[in-house]
């Protein structure tokens, strides 16, 4: 609980309508989506606009008060949860699109806005915003920026940092600052859009985005491949690749994700298969056709059991859709899911998941991995429960395998969900302690007085990395 004092100062600034601190709002944010990780803030504020965010923290910085940045509070990597107490400053009161520039095509928009509705926004007028996150029907803009989100899309569009262009962010000093604007080309000085763009919350508090828009593609088809073999599958992602095709979106659904996906969504996927690639190309009709033709060859050469083709555009959207309720789906089988986000190159698909497949079998534990499999970006997702210690202790060392094998692999610990609470002890396996120093030293230009999400992004300690044998040998 804040002082008497400070919350007075904070209630003048926003009113007593956007203040919080009674036990209901306390515990309601204290977790996020991710599982397992709680922690009780002092304070809950919903400012309304940049001029309040700004004074907010300038009171946060004269009593030294921790701010955890707050959108929708999907992410995964308990990114949300305040484990130094403090203020949750939640964003999603500024959620005004303010603007699509149809010259310039560009929009402009304040962080709380959804995804989703950006997207419906854009291509009312034809136009494109690629970024589509599974959470994107409740995720905010502000929490895909902190993140750098990615999505079914990321393959051949990239993800978040690809489009923000421009940005407007409060320091924890209450300092504005304003960085790039509607412009394509812009070198003046250190890029700070991109910085601040998966910066999780801990450098300063998004309040604006002016974001790069597309011409909405003019036609889109969705192929379903069926492999008996998991092996198969996932060769089958290289070899597109390879063959000089990017699909919009290649996604992969092992067998156990693909038997609940069915259940929970009814919509006729084979449950005996061992994999199923879900693969979209979008763009012209006749370079549709022509690249769904070459990539049906190539699961066929991969020997497929089967290759339908969406018989039209419904039909398509509604596979798609099938695959952004696998992590729904699978949260039904047990009390607590993990959703893990190893990412290896591309080409490395097929011996990670098959190391994922050793280690769940070592550990004695349930994992099923899908996910944005053209880009090598893995979900391998855990159903346990948090209440029997001993399994769980088992998953973490599995995980812990995971992200080694995935670093082996020339991998990383996550390649969409961010590094947050759950991750921070694994960051310098990937970027070492030269990194680890030189990101303290940003941080602390920003954030003099480690305010901004503490706890998030680098630990107390790093894990010892386990010593696995034969990992690197496929
Ligand atoms: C079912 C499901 C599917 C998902 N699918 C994907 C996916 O396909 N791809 C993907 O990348 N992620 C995915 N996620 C993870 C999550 O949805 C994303 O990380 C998303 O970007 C979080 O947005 P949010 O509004 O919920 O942010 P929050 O969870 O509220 O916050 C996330 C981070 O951003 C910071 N933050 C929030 N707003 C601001 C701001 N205005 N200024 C500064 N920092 C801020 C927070 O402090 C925190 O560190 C999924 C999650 C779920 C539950």
């Amino acid at each position: 609980m804040l002082s008497t004092n400070i919350k007075k100062e904070l209630i003048s600034i926003v009113g007593d309508r956007y203040y919080f601190d009674d036990q209901e709002a306390l515990i309601t944010h204290s977790y996020d989506a991710t599982p397992m990780y709680q922690s009780m803030p002092d304070a809950v504020i919903f400012p309304g606009n940049v001029e309040e965010v700004s004074a907010v923290m300038k009171v946060c910085t004269k009593y030294r008060i921790p701010i955890v940045a707050r959108g929708a509070g999907s992410n995964l990597s308990a990114g949300t949860v305040p484990v130094e107490g403090g203020l949750v400053m939640v964003m999603t009161r500024m959620s005004e699109l303010e603007e699509i520039d149809e010259e310039n095509l560009t929009a402009t928009f304040q962080p709380g806005l959804i995804t989703k509705k950006l997207h419906e926004e854009v291509e009312k007028r034809g136009l494109f915003y690629p970024p589509d996150p599974g959470s994107m029907v409740v995720s905010t803009l502000g929490g895909n920026i902190a993140e750098c989100a990615g999505g079914l899309r990321g393959l051949k569009y990239g993800t978040t940092k690809d489009y923000i262009i421009g940005l407007e962010a409060v320091l924890p000093s209450g300092e504005i600052l304003k960085t790039g604007g509607k412009l394509t080309k812009d070198v003046a000085g250190y890029d700070l859009t991109k910085l601040l763009v998966g910066s999780e919350g801990t450098l300063a508090m998004v309040t604006k985005a002016t974001v790069k828009l597309l011409p909405l593609p003019e036609h889109k088809r969705v192929l379903l491949a069926l492999f008996d073999d998991l092996y198969a599958a996932a060769r089958t992602v290289s070899k597109i690749i390879s063959a000089k095709i990017i699909p919009s979106s290649l996604e992969f659904l092992d067998n156990a994700t693909i038997r609940v996906v069915e259940d929970y969504a009814k919509i006729g996927l084979p449950t005996d298969m061992a994999a199923v690639l879900l693969i979209e190309q979008d763009g012209p009709e006749v370079i549709v056709s022509r690249d769904m033709e070459r990539i049906a060859e190539i699961c066929r050469e991969e020997k497929a059991a089967e290759v339908k083709l969406a018989q039209s555009e419904e039909e398509g959207v509604q596979l798609m859709t099938a695959r952004r309720s696998a992590l729904s789906a699978l949260a039904r089988l047990r009390p607590t899911t993990i959703l893990e986000d190893a990412t290896v190159p591309r080409a490395q698909i097929a011996p990670m998941v098959e190391q994922i497949n050793k280690i769940a079998k070592k550990y004695g534990i349930q994992i099923c991995t899908f996910g944005h499999a053209g880009d090598g970006n893995l979900h391998p997702t855990c159903m346990t429960d948090a209440r029997d210690h001993e399994e769980i202790e088992r998953v973490e060392k599995a995980f812990e395998e995971i992200f080694d094998a995935a670093i082996r692999l020339g991998g990383t610990i996550t390649g969409e969900h961010g590094v947050g609470l759950a991750k921070a002890p694994y960051l310098e396996w990937k970027i070492g302690k030269t990194g680890i120093e030189v990101m303290k030293g940003i941080k602390r230009a920003f954030d003099p007085h480690g305010l901004m999400n503490p706890g998030k992004i680098f630990a107390k300690e790093t894990r010892r990395r386990v010593v696995l044998d034969d990992v690197a040998t496929h």
